[in-house]
C-alpha cells in the first residue's frame, strides 16, 4: 500500500508540529555574577571575587546562547556595576525564568588551603562553616543605604536572623538539589575539581527567586593557587563549560517533565470522587508491586511522620534522597486513587504530585502509569 503525497506531507507536518509542541515553552536562564561595582565580594592577593564571578557567568551564558536557541538568557549584570541583592531576583522573577544561577567564588579568612568547589541551594544551614558562607554572601546587602527596610530587619551577621529559613518552604528544592548535583559531578568529573558537595543555606538572593534556583562558589579566592587557576583562562573556560554541561543535563530532564504527565496533570484522568466514598485500597506485600504516593514536601528538617502538622493525611511516609527529607501519603497500588488523593493534599501543599516506588526504590512516573493502565 502506498500512501498519497499530500498524506505523507500532512503526516510529517503533524510530526513537526508534535514536535514544536515539546518543547513550545522556551527556556528561560538567569544568570547572576555575583557582586559588582563598588562591592568587589571577596578580595585575594591578585583579583576580586567580582571580575571572575562575571568572567565565568559571561562564559557559560555565551556557551547557551550559541548552542541552545530555545533558550532565552537573561543576565542580571553584564559589566562591573552594582546590582542589588533584591533587584538581582527581580529579574529572575520579572523574566519569569524557569532556572537561576548565581554564580561566586569562595574565601576563609585566615586560611590558606581550603579547595574546591561547592553548590548550594536555600535552606537551613547544619553547620556553622555552612552558615558563615550564606553570613559572607548576605552581607552585601550592607552596601545598600535601605537594606534595613528592603530586607525586614534582616541582620546578615546575626545568627538569629536565619530563623526564617527555618520555618521556611521550598517548593523547589527537589530540582535545585537535583540542579546542584549535576553540577557538582561535572566540577569533579569535567573540571577535575575538589567536590565539596552539594548544600543548603539561608541566601537571600535564593530566598527571593521563585524558581529552582543555585548558588556556585567556584573555588576559594584565599587560597593562591585556586586564585591562580581562577584567573586562567582555562580555569574559567573548564569551570563555565562544566556548569554548562549540567545545564544540559537539567534542561533534558525538564523537557521530559514538561512534555509528560509527571505532574499528576494526566489528561484522562477519571471523573472527581467524593473523597469520603474513596476507599484506600490495601498495599499488601509490596514485593514486586508498583506503589504509588503522594509527595507533598522536601525539607533538609526530619520531621516525625506521626507529627501534627501532618495529621490530616493517611499513611504518611519520609524517605531521604539526596540528603534532602521527602514527605509522602497515601501510598496504594491503585494509581488512580492516590492522584485523586493528590488533588486533596495540593489544597494544603499546591506543589503535591505523584510519585512510584518499586521494592522502595522510585522510579519513572510516566513508565509506572503506563504499567498500571496496561495491567488494569
Ligand atoms: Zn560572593
Amino acid at each position: 500500500m502506498t500512501i498519497p503525497v499530500f498524506k505523507r506531507i500532512a503526516l510529517v507536518f503533524l510530526l513537526l508540529v508534535q514536535a514544536a509542541g515539546l518543547c513550545a515553552k522556551d527556556f528561560v536562564l538567569v544568570i547572576d555574577a555575583g557582586h559588582g561595582g563598588h562591592d568587589p565580594g571577596a578580595v585575594g592577593a591578585i583579583s576580586k571575587e567580582k571580575d571572575i564571578n562575571l568572567r565565568v557567568a559571561l562564559a557559560f551564558g555565551r556557551l547557551v546562547e550559541s548552542n541552545c536557541k530555545d533558550v532565552k538568557v537573561v543576565y542580571t549584570r553584564k559589566t562591573d556595576v552594582f546590582v542589588p541583592l533584591n533587584r538581582r531576583a527581580q529579574i529572575a522573577n520579572d523574566a519569569k525564568a524557569d532556572l537561576f544561577v548565581s554564580i561566586h567564588t569562595n574565601s576563609v579568612a585566615g586560611n590558606k588551603t581550603a579547595k574546591g568547589a561547592s553548590t548550594w541551594t536555600l535552606g537551613l544551614a547544619k553547620t556553622q562553616s555552612n552558615l558563615d558562607v550564606a553570613k559572607r554572601e548576605n552581607s552585601v546587602i550592607l552596601y545598600e543605604d535601605d537594606y534595613k527596610q528592603v530586607y525586614s530587619g534582616f541582620n546578615p551577621y546575626s545568627s538569629e536572623s536565619y530563623i526564617i529559613f527555618e520555618l521556611m518552604q521550598d517548593q523547589y528544592m527537589e530540582q535545585s538539589v537535583n540542579f546542584a548535583s549535576m553540577i557538582q559531578q561535572q566540577f569533579k568529573n569535567y573540571s577535575g575539581r575538589n567536590d565539596r558537595g552539594v548544600h543548603q543555606a539561608g541566601f537571600l538572593v535564593l530566598k527571593a527567586s521563585a524558581m529552582p534556583s543555585v548558588l556556585v562558589e567556584l573555588g576559594f579566592i584565599s587560597t593562591p593557587s585556586e586564585e591562580k587557576y581562577l584567573n586562567t583562562d582555562k580555569g574559567v573556560g573548564s569551570l563555565s563549560r562544566s556548569i554548562y554541561n549540567a545545564f544540559l543535563n537539567y534542561k533534558k530532564e525538564w523537557e521530559c517533565k514538561n512534555s509528560n504527565a509527571d505532574t499528576g496533570k494526566i489528561e484522562n484522568a477519571p471523573a472527581e470522587q467524593p473523597v469520603e466514598a474513596v476507599q484506600s485500597p490495601a498495599v499488601g506485600s509490596d514485593e514486586g508491586r508498583l506503589i504509588f504516593k503522594v509527595q507533598f514536601l522536601a525539607s533538609s528538617k526530619k520531621f516525625d511522620v506521626a507529627s501534627d502538622r501532618f495529621k490530616s493525611f493517611e499513611r504518611v511516609g519520609r524517605y531521604e534522597d539526596g540528603g534532602i527529607y521527602k514527605y509522602t501519603c497515601y501510598d496504594s497500588v491503585d494509581y488512580d486513587y492516590v492522584n485523586r488523593m493528590r488533588r486533596e493534599v495540593a489544597k494544603k501543599y499546591k506543589d503535591a504530585f505523584v510519585v512510584a516506588f518499586k521494592d522502595g526504590k522510585r522510579v519513572d512516573i510516566n513508565k509506572a502509569i503506563n504499567e498500571y493502565r496496561n495491567k488494569k
